[in-house]
């Protein structure tokens, strides 16, 4: 008999655990010939979040086990610490709140079972529920790192997922600590089939994600999987070189033809001197974005930190 082992992060998600759990449960079980073992991770939750986690342990101690950490380390250090503990032969990635339709779980199984493929994703087709900006700056985003970065990066994708051992294994043997999943998923390969569904709004609780910290989620992930940004600099560089190359022979020659003419334009002058100087700290940031990637990497610290386990 197979094994599937179902991950979810949780970070204050008192009410959804429950709802979860039974909305998931009472799908899973219709799958024949499969045992399904549930790992929640408890993202350092303020809330009663390792309280339900718990009580669902206490009433299934064999198919409900959870890790909880030792403060919040974010969706991406909770999912690697979930697939970690995973021991199942196909490994599924759920969001706790039903924006994941666990109506997927029989279709996925039976593709990736009988199909030869090694991971059923999910994309969303549409984003009902979401302000213009947010969709907006999120286009954007696909748009930019698809074309700076060899990693596809598919428009929509959620982690919503189901892999195979072997996928997993992959996935686990990227030990970097900027974690960003939808980059790395893509990066170890395999066969991939997206499943397309519309958008489905919360069950209960509040999304974490404020537009702010998806854009640096956003800036993070292409740091992670693209070098392009750090060429900036040379283009600026080059660019402004020849401009001021072409602005030199410009003066030489007005002196030469118009030897009478007065000084002027001071004020472009700063402007100038302020256009340069800002495109010079931009590049610095840049650069200094990747030097702090390699500063963190190098300190070889956990991605996580467990404080119970069960
Ligand atoms: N989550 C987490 N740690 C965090 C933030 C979120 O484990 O720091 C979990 C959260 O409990 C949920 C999933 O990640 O199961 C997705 O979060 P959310 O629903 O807030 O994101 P969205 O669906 O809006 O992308
Ligand atoms: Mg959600």
């Amino acid at each position: 008999m197979d094994k599937l082992s179902i991950v979810i992060p949780c970070y204050n998600e008192e009410e959804s655990i429950p709802l979860f759990f039974k909305a998931v449960e009472q799908i899973v079980i219709k799958i024949n010939d499969l045992e399904t073992e549930y790992w929640f991770v408890n993202d350092g939750s303020s809330d009663r979040t390792l309280h339900e986690l718990h009580v669902l342990h206490d009433q299934y101690p064999e198919k409900v086990h959870f890790i909880s950490f030792s403060r919040n380390f974010g969706k991406e250090a909770a999912l690697y610490a979930g697939l970690q503990a995973a021991n199942g032969d196909y490994v599924a990635v759920m969001d706790v709140d039903l924006q994941d339709p666990p109506e997927f779980l029989p279709k996925m199984y039976k593709l990736i079972k009988t199909d030869d493929y090694d991971c059923i994703g999910t994309r969303r087709v549409d984003r009902k529920g979401e302000s213009k900006f947010k969709s907006f700056l999120s286009n954007q985003f696909y748009n930019i790192i698809n074309k700076i970065s060899q990693t596809n990066i598919i428009s929509g994708a959620r982690d919503y997922r189901m892999m195979t051992r072997q996928m997993v294994n992959a996935v686990l043997s990227l030990k970097e600590y900027d974690r960003f999943s939808k980059g790395i998923f893509s990066w170890v390969g395999f066969k991939t089939k997206y499943l397309e569904y519309h958008n489905v709004e919360r069950v209960a609780g509040e999304t974490d994600w404020s537009t702010w910290k998806l854009f640096k989620y956003a800036m993070d992930g292409i740091a992670d999987f693209s070098q392009v940004p750090l060429s900036i600099s040379v283009w600026l560089g080059t660019f402004s070189f020849i401009i001021s190359i072409i602005g030199i022979i410009f003066v030489i020659i007005r002196r030469i033809v118009e030897p009478s003419s007065s000084v002027f334009g001071w004020a472009s002058l700063v402007c100038l001197i302020l256009l340069i100087g800002g495109l010079q700290l931009l590049c610095i940031g840049i650069v200094g974005k990747y030097i702090g990637r390699i500063y963190i990497q190098s300190k070889h610290r956990p991605i996580y930190i467990i404080k119970e386990k069960q």
